[in-house]
């Protein structure tokens, strides 16, 4: 399995769109791995996590092609996760067309909760489509703790610590004996999602978590930060649901966490943590 991630921040920006404060203009001076996108992720080539504003960016600046993507998991409905207008681009043919008179359409399967979706059918109504097109895509509604089937990967839906008018989530994803975590957003994991954990007995490969707060704030709840990160960490290793193989990253930095890349990796490097910037690609 591989995970690219391509964007690491938080809703904002890194360095934040309108900002002036001293941890953005460090990052806008320094640049490199410094300077993060809107949150998202690619598993293989065909698994796309959330739908940021910047997922056009990413097709540019990675050479992606989101032809390939079959399958999207969103985890919630702030705009940072799920920015709709851009998906009403693939449902017209006057904006996206597809080979062979259109044979070669594939549907793009969206999983999202039933509370994550009234953003999404704003879009396609402003846009002047009802997303009738089920062979352009198509919306499933996901149940915490339910397991489905997308695309050759078995995914599970958590239940999250964070918006809650979204019924937010995150997910279990696995694929040929290989298990990731992907616990974004959410504060130190709700009770129920660490019974579920426990219960399965599931050994994860990677864990990539909240860790949006960073050590400016000891965030446990809504968001994470590297005190809530190295707790979920060590419940994991301590249940055994995780040990000394497996790869833990953190992700999606705000500004506010303090810290820019090059000054929060050796800080986090002594948890035994990695920190994800826009670009890094893990295969394990
Ligand atoms: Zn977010
Ligand atoms: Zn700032
Ligand atoms: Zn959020």
């Amino acid at each position: 399995m591989k995970i690219k991630f391509l964007g690491t921040a938080a809703a904002e920006g890194f360095p934040a769109l309108f900002c002036s404060c001293e941890v953005c203009e460090k990052a806008r001076k320094e640049g490199g791995k410094n300077i993060r996108t809107r949150s998202q992720s690619l598993i293989n080539d065909d698994l796309l996590i959330d739908f940021s504003a910047d997922t056009y960016l990413h097709m540019l600046n990675y050479g992606l092609d989101l032809r390939k993507v079959k399958s999207l998991l969103i985890t919630h409905g702030h705009d940072d996760h799920l920015y709709p207008f851009d998906l009403v681009y693939r449902a017209s043919p006057v904006y996206a067309q597809f080979p062979n008179s259109g044979k070669d359409k594939k549907t793009l399967e969206i999983y999202l909760a039933h509370r994550s979706d009234s953003f999404l059918r704003k879009a396609f109504y402003t846009k002047g489509n009802k997303m009738k097109d089920k062979t352009v895509l198509s919306l499933h509604y996901i149940k915490k703790f339910k397991s489905f089937s997308t695309s050759g990967y078995t995914v599970t839906p958590l239940k999250a610590d964070h918006a809650m008018q979204f019924d937010p989530v995150f997910y279990i994803i696995s694929k040929d004996g290989k298990n990731i975590l992907y616990g974004h957003d959410t504060g130190y994991f709700p009770k129920k999602t660490w019974e579920y954990i426990e219960k399965i007995k599931i050994r994860f490969d990677l864990v990539t978590l909240d860790c949006t707060c960073a050590i400016t704030s000891d965030a446990y709840s809504y968001h994470m930060g590297l005190n809530a990160c190295r707790d979920v960490k060590n419940r994991l290793l301590k249940n055994g649901n995780a040990d000394e193989n497996t790869i833990f990253c953190l992700n999606h930095f705000s500004h506010n966490c303090g810290y820019t890349y090059d000054e929060l990796c050796p800080i986090a490097e002594k948890d035994g943590f990695c920190v994800s910037y826009d670009g890094l690609e893990i295969e394990f």
